[in-house]
C-alpha cells in the first residue's frame, strides 16, 4: 500500500456506477482509505444515501446518467473543479446485464446495454482525460467481465460490450502512455451485487472458478489495480488461466459449449 506523505495533494478517485454493488463498495474503501471520492449514478435515492454515509468531506455525489452525455460531462466538470483539476483514478464501473436469447430480445434494450456499458464508459474516460493527463501515476480503469473471456451464450449482447470495453482498455493502454496516463481493466467472476438475482445465487457453487465473490473484494481488486501494474484483472485471479486455456483453442471451447447445452 502506498501512503502519500503528509504535503501530498489528496487522491482522487471518481467512479461511476458508485451507487450499488461494485461501485458502491470501491466508494467505501477509498473513503476509509481518505480519499476524495467522487460518486456518480443515475440512482438519486441510493447516490443519497451513499452520500450520507460516506459524509461530504470524503465524497461528492452527482446525479449522472453515463448515457446522458450533457449531465456526465457537467458532473465529471464538478469533480474537477472540487479536486483541483486532479484525478488519480477514474473508475468507469457503470454497467447493466441483459439476460436472454440474442434472437428475441428487444432491440431497445441491446441498445441500451451498448449505450451504457461501452458508449457510456467511453465517454466518461473521454470526459475525464484532462483531469487524468493532469496527474502524475494516474489510471483509466474499466470495468470488463469475465464475460469478456469468452462470448457468454444467451447474454451474447452483454458478453459483446463487455469484449469490446476489454479492447478499449487495451487500445487506451498504449495511446495515453504518450500522456503518463496508465490504462487497465478488472474482469470479474461471479460477484454478490444488484445485478444477481437471488435464485441465480442460490444456484450458484460456493467453491471453484464461478464461486460468488463479496463486492469488497473487487473493491481491494480495484486498489491493488491503481497500486500495482497490470492490464487485466481478474476475480478470482484464477481466471486469468482460465483466460489462456479457453482462448487457446477457440474451435474446441465453441463445441465444448454447444455440446454442454445439447446434453
Ligand atoms: P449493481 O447493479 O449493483 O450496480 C450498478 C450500478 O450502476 C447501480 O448503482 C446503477 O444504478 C448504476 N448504473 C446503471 N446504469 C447506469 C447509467 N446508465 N448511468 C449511471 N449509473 C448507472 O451491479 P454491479 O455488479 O455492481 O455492476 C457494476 C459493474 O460490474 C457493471 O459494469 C457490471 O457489468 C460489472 N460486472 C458485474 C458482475 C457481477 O457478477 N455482479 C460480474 C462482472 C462484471
Amino acid at each position: 500500500m502506498t501512503t502519500p506523505s503528509s504535503n501530498a495533494p489528496r487522491r482522487s478517485v471518481l467512479i461511476t456506477g458508485a451507487a450499488s454493488g461494485i461501485g458502491r463498495a470501491t466508494a467505501e474503501l477509498f473513503a476509509a482509505r481518505g480519499w476524495l471520492v467522487g460518486c456518480l449514478d443515475r440512482d438519486a435515492a441510493a447516490l443519497d444515501a451513499l452520500g450520507r454515509e460516506l459524509g461530504a468531506a470524503g465524497a461528492l455525489c452527482s446525479r449522472a446518467d453515463v448515457s446522458d452525455r450533457a449531465a456526465l460531462a457537467a458532473a465529471v466538470a464538478a469533480f474537477g473543479q472540487a479536486s483541483g483539476g486532479r484525478l488519480d483514478l477514474l473508475f468507469s464501473n457503470a454497467g447493466i446485464d441483459a439476460k436472454g436469447s440474442f434472437e428475441t430480445m428487444p432491440w431497445e434494450r441491446i441498445v441500451k446495454v451498448v449505450e451504457v456499458n461501452l458508449l457510456g464508459g467511453m465517454d466518461a474516460i473521454r470526459n475525464a482525460l484532462p483531469l487524468l493527463k493532469a496527474t502524475p501515476g494516474s489510471l483509466c480503469l474499466s470495468t470488463a467481465s469475465a464475460s469478456a473471456i469468452f462470448g457468454t451464450a444467451n447474454m451474447a449482447a452483454y458478453s459483446a460490450s463487455k469484449h469490446a470495453v476489454k479492447g478499449l482498455t487495451e487500445a487506451l493502454a498504449v495511446e495515453f502512455a504518450a500522456f503518463g496516463v496508465r490504462a487497465a481493466d478488472i474482469l470479474p467472476g461471479i460477484i454478490d451485487t444488484g445485478m444477481l438475482s437471488s435464485q441465480a445465487k442460490a444456484q450458484l457453487p460456493t467453491t471453484g472458478l464461478w464461486r460468488v465473490l463479496p463486492a469488497a473484494d473487487i473493491a481491494q481488486l480495484v486498489w491493488d489495480a491503481y497500486h500495482g501494474d497490470q492490464l487485466h484483472w481478474y476475480a478470482p485471479a484464477e481466471l486469468a488461466g482460465y483466460d489462456l486455456a479457453v482462448t487457446a483453442d477457440p474451435r474446441h471451447t465453441r463445441d465444448e459449449r454447444i455440446a454442454g447445452k445439447l446434453a
